[in-house]
């Protein structure tokens, strides 16, 4: 997939030339998990994935939505309200057009077409990148590409895929897709919105994402229950979430029996990974992989353990990474329950870790597993 092979299928399509292209990445948090609905801290990279969209003014009030990922295009009339409807993949971009619309951005008819390297539905936010491909697409096409401030496009498109595809998402996805630098990681406050960056680009290192390409099907049920045991918890902790308790707070909430069972197991998860993701922070600023990477492995264990959200597929991947020479750490990253895990490597290794890994997982479930290189990578942009 290259811009060039993106405009020609517009062409192929659509029977005339794309006016533009825009482009949005997919990310891989690189710690701080199941810890966005507690207030806490969440540290994301833009991968070099993503989406691209090539567009085309309409000279009626129509916009056509195809993507080279689907079979069925959709339609969306502007001068009718904007609902969800069939086929549901276009959801999310006729959600981010009843956005725009709604916060009086003069939307123009247009045609878009999409194609996305990002694997759908394994946990490396193709949806995000959609919506915010989508919506750049449509800014551009209205003439309007800087109309709508970062920030703001990131709840717009989180509301789209609330509204219109049923997601329950955090704000993680869309505001690195936005927000993302080159050689930089992003430091996101859930409770406030604010964020900042931190240096992610020793050239000696690079992340490989591992994509175990199962779904578990506990994986819709045990998030809502997550979020249940993890509000609980808070209460019994007289707190307003997880993010104001600190670990000695949880063990002595255990200790007299104020905790207990899987409330105090989520709740030490949480806790714990707050206080990992602000130490990971430290150790990245420090240029100390080393100790990032024993973060990481601490996180995942803290996952499969007290949250219960890892499989033996992720399991399988970190312990393969972890026998490999030239692996500083190693975890699931995402919701659980399947998805990605992924392994900070020497880059002068990371080839043979990649192999390693795909082999090892190969022997035990028969089939082998797709693994990528990425380094931290650009924000979604309109191009030239
Ligand atoms: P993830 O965001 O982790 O990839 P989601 O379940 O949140 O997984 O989103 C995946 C869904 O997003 C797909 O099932 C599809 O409906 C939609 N989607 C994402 N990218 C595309 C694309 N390029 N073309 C069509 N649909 C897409
Ligand atoms: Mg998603």
């Amino acid at each position: 997939m290259s811009d060039g092979s993106v405009r020609e299928a517009f062409r192929s399509t659509f029977g005339r030339a794309a006016e533009g292209l825009v482009r949005a990445p997919g990310r891989v948090n690189l710690i701080g998990e199941h810890t966005d609905y507690n207030d806490g801290f969440v540290l994301p990279i833009a991968i070099e994935r993503r989406t691209l969209g090539a567009w085309a003014r309409r000279g009626d009030r129509a916009v056509r939505f195809v993507s080279r990922q689907a079979t069925e295009a959709a339609e969306v009339r502007l001068d009718a309200p904007i609902r969800p409807a069939k086929p549901a993949w276009a959801n999310y971009c006729r959600g981010v057009a009843a956005g725009l619309a709604a916060r009086g951005v003069p939307l123009v008819g247009a045609d878009v077409l999409f194609d996305s390297d990002v694997p759908l539905g394994g946990g490396l936010s193709s949806s995000a990148s959609l919506e915010v491909a989508a919506a750049l697409a449509l800014l551009a096409a209205a003439g309007a590409a800087d109309a709508v401030p970062p920030g703001e496009l990131a709840r717009l498109c989180q509301k789209a895929e609330h509204d219109f595809a049923g997601a329950p998402c955090g704000i993680m996805d869309q505001s690195i897709a936005l927000l993302a630098r080159a050689g930089q990681a992003l430091l996101l406050d859930c409770r406030s919105g604010e964020s900042r960056y931190v240096p992610f680009d020793d050239p000696a290192a690079v992340l490989l994402v591992v994509d175990t390409q199962v779904k578990h099907d506990i994986a819709d049920g045990g998030y809502a229950a997550r979020r249940a045991q993890c509000h609980a918890a808070a209460a019994a902790l007289g707190a307003a979430a997880l993010r104001d308790v600190d670990e000695a707070a949880v063990a002595a909430a255990g200790a007299a029996g104020r905790l207990a069972g899987k409330e105090l197991m989520r709740a030490r998860h949480v806790v714990g990974e707050i206080a990992r993701t602000l130490a990971g922070v430290e150790a990245l600023a420090a240029g100390q992989l080393g100790r990032f990477g024993e973060l990481m492995y601490a996180s995942h264990a803290s996952l499969r353990d007290d949250y219960e959200v890892s499989c033996q597929e992720l399991d399988a991947v970190v312990e393969l990474a972890r026998r490999c020479k030239g692996v500083h750490g190693a975890r699931m990253t995402g919701g659980g329950f399947g998805g990605c895990a992924i392994i900070l490597a020497d880059a002068a290794r990371a080839e043979a870790v990649g192999r390693a890994v795909a082999d090892g997982f190969e022997k035990r479930f028969s089939r082998r597993c797709p693994v990528f290189a990425t380094r931290a990578a650009a924000g979604a942009e309109v191009l030239p």
